[in-house]
């Protein structure tokens, strides 16, 4: 069976070049970068380079790259790494609409007694700066707002975000695990302090990660261990997924203008055609403020799980916007932040493109999608309703 992948703000395939500079790295040069001898120096080197094609990539120094064990990791390092050397302070400000990873680590930190303040987002799922303004305080330790949205792909103004953030002297982290690689990121003439990548996210392998951390920027290790990555984060390093991430930053860089060139325009022709050929459909999000690869769509009526398995079926892979919660279909916390009716939120349905897909995929999609469509609306006692409210059944 034809496989079309459009999952890939969940993970992407791992690029072949990728592949191929990382094997020599587990049975060749399986040295550890921290032994004295020349066979581990040489790895160390390796190492270093490809911290330079990190840095490089988001136009930041080495040393402020910290490699990590994944986009989860980098999360949770950068906010308890900084709550821990604030003590004093114990208010955190993040968003409603964060990946779980940030998430679940404000939950975590209300148990604890810190107090949390969650920024709304409006109908085009985008923040209230103002909203942001007075939420800072003199007690705030740290403010955590992701940069793009992994389900809906709306770009947060993160800059604007970082300028209110600096003028407090609060220190800012940004998840920017699903921007890397869609839309340019230059630390050098940023004001972020923090930011996290996944490697997997990036056509690298899954179980590394990135976390950058501005020269200068008060940091305790989350993981604590031996002096690796100059004492921020113990542990030996994985070394042949390190490399295997140079090299994917490095084609990252090269492939940023495909992104957003090829790869977005198959990603509007996919999303006119469904508008076109599907009714009662609804694009999730801020369309402009987006990245070039996402699209989110509801379609009213009908469960996004039934969508994804029959379109499973044929050999489509994409991703709902709900998630079966303790026996009930809650849609996610991301559209209801957002305020999509509930007949709509049911039914979304994330495509994720990259540089991989074709225009032969979509057609194959939009070719399939709305026979799908309509055999679920056919037994839905929703649509039913609804075409009796308009006078048509
Ligand atoms: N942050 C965002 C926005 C994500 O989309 C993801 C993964 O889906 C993560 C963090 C977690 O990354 P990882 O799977 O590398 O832990």
């Amino acid at each position: 069976m034809k496989t079309v992948y459009v999952d890939n703000n969940a993970t992407t395939k791992v690029a072949p070049e990728v592949v191929g500079v990382m094997l020599p790295y587990f049975t060749e040069f399986y040295g550890n970068p921290s032994s004295m001898h020349f066979f581990g120096g040489q790895v160390q080197r390796n190492v270093n380079e490809a911290r330079e094609k990190a840095a490089d990539f988001l136009n930041a120094e080495p040393s402020e790259i910290v490699f990590t064990s994944c986009g989860t990791e980098s999360d949770n390092a950068a906010i308890l790494g900084t709550l821990d050397s604030y003590p004093e302070k114990r208010h955190f400000i993040t968003s409603r609409v964060e990946h779980p990873a940030v998430g679940n680590v404000s939950t975590y930190l209300t148990r604890k007694g810190y107090r949390v303040t969650e920024l709304s987002v409006n109908r085009e799922g985008q923040l209230d700066l103002d909203e942001l303004k007075e939420a800072i305080t003199d007690d705030t330790a740290l403010v955590s707002i992701m940069h793009a949205n992994n389900e809906t792909g709306v770009i947060f103004p993160i800059e604007e975000v970082g300028e209110i953030v600096k003028a407090r002297g609060v220190p800012l982290h940004t998840d920017a695990v699903q921007t890397a690689g869609k839309i340019p990121l230059n630390m050098k003439k940023s004001t972020i302090d923090m930011l996290s990548i996944s490697g997997h996210k990036l056509h690298s392998p899954k179980g590394i990660g990135i976390l950058y951390i501005r020269k200068g920027t008060k940091f305790s290790p989350f993981m604590m261990g031996g002096h690796q990555e100059k004492g921020r984060r113990g542990g030996t390093e994985n070394v042949p997924y390190i490399i295997g991430l140079g090299k994917a930053c490095e084609l990252a860089k090269a492939h940023l203008q495909e992104e957003n060139t090829r790869v977005k325009a198959l990603r509007d022709y996919l999303e006119q055609k469904i508008l076109e050929r599907i009714p009662n459909t609804l694009v999730n999000g801020d369309r402009v403020h987006r990245l070039p690869n996402t699209l989110s769509v509801s379609f009213e009526y009908v469960e996004g799980e039934s969508i994804l398995l029959l379109l499973s079926d044929l050999g489509i892979c994409a991703s709902s916007g709900s998630a079966c919660t303790s026996g009930s279909l809650e849609p996610s916390h991301v559209l209801r932040a957002m305020g999509v009716p509930f007949t709509a939120a049911h039914g979304s349905i994330r495509f994720s493109l990259s540089i991989y897909n074709t225009k032969e995929e979509m057609d194959y999609i939009i070719e399939h999608l709305p026979p799908i469509i309509q055999r679920l609306r056919d037994i839905s006692p929703f649509w039913k309703d609804y075409l009796k409210s308009q006078g048509k059944a």
